[in-house]
């Protein structure tokens, strides 16, 4: 029996780019219904995550113009991985598999063909992967891949170079589900789950049109969301960090001693500023790293709703 895939696009303020990517996404589903990889009833499922322009109005006009066009709305913007989540849990109840992919057309869509033979040979997550980032800007490329770097070296284990490319089943989406929490970074979480998985390479492209949501500032915030949510290896360095200075401290008593001792104990001012300065700026970082987390914790304790979907283009079931 052929699979059902649902593409699920998340979508913020991209009224420029869905009239452009959404018929290719719709080519795709055709083209790979035509070559007998998944069933007819496959959809392409658009998540308008909250977004302030007409994306929702082109969202349920395409899906009233053609059957293969499905949408959902969040009930105010919560961000990426929020919608991909959104899309994610409802579509797990209505297909097989599902590939979660932006709708600006710079992950390369005929990469979906090889994930699907990859299901096919039974592989349950399949990660889509930038095989290299010639069109970036050297700034982006080097950004961005400083940031699978940062996020290896604190811990939190990602597949170098997979952003929210990815097929995974409904199998292993009905497992995801238990994953209850709240501060989610999907790419660092699929792998925690398991199941048979591999990579597909592609080449990324240019945006086609609009602009990115993730400037630099966006992506440090990811990336420190990404290693706070999934290790606690911060509070380890910081805990070293204070074995270390204590270290160090306990040589410098015995030199103060022995000074003391020999009567050398004059003007050590400078020393002392030093250390007081060093000493506090380490403890005010400190304490803001551990504050993030204890800070995290509040917000899980809550157990507020990871979405709310308030509109669809069809009935639930
Ligand atoms: N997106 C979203 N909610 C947001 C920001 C972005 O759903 O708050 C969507 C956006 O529409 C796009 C995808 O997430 O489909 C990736 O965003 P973008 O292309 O701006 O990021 P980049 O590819 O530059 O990292
Ligand atoms: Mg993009």
């Amino acid at each position: 029996m052929k699979p059902v895939l649902y593409i699920v696009i998340p979508c913020y303020n991209e009224e420029e780019v869905l009239p452009i990517t959404a018929p290719l996404f719709l080519d795709k589903i055709k083209e790979l219904v035509s070559l007998d990889k998944i069933d007819d009833k496959s959809r392409v499922m658009f998540v308008n995550d909250g977004s302030k322009d007409k994306t929702w109005e082109i969202i349920k006009d395409l899906a009233s113009k053609e059957e293969h066009f499905v949408g959902i709305t969040q009930s105010r913007n919560r961000g990426h991985q929020n919608a991909v989540l959104a899309g994610l849990m409802e579509a797990k109840e209505l297909c097989d598999i599902t590939i979660s992919i932006d709708c600006d057309g710079q992950d390369d869509i005929n990469a979906m063909n090889e994930m699907v033979d990859a299901y096919a040979d039974g592989c349950e997550v399949v990660y889509g992967v930038r095989s290299k980032r010639d069109t970036d800007t050297f700034f982006k490329r080097f950004t961005a891949e400083s940031f699978y770097k940062l996020l290896n070296s604190m811990g939190a284990e990602v597949v170098y170079n997979h952003a929210d490319y990815r097929l995974v089943s409904s199998r292993v989406l009905n497992e995801f589900a238990n994953y209850k929490e709240v501060n989610i970074f999907l790419r660092g979480m699929f792998p925690l789950v398991g199941f048979k998985s591999t990579s597909v390479y592609y080449e990324r492209n240019e945006r086609i049109a609009g602009e990115s949501h993730y400037p630099l500032s966006k992506m440090l915030s990811l990336a420190f969301d990404g290693i706070t949510s999934l290790s606690v290896k911060p509070i380890r360095m910081i805990t070293g960090f204070g074995v270390f200075v204590a270290f160090v401290s306990l040589v410098l008593l015995v030199y103060s001693i022995v000074q003391h001792i020999l009567g050398n104990t004059n003007d050590g001012w400078s020393s002392i500023m030093v250390a007081i300065c060093f000493l506090g700026g380490v403890q005010l970082i400190s304490i803001g790293v551990i504050g993030e987390y204890v800070g995290k914790t509040y917000m899980e304790t809550k157990a507020r709703p990871r979405y709310i979907i308030s509109e669809r283009t069809y009935d639930e079931k």
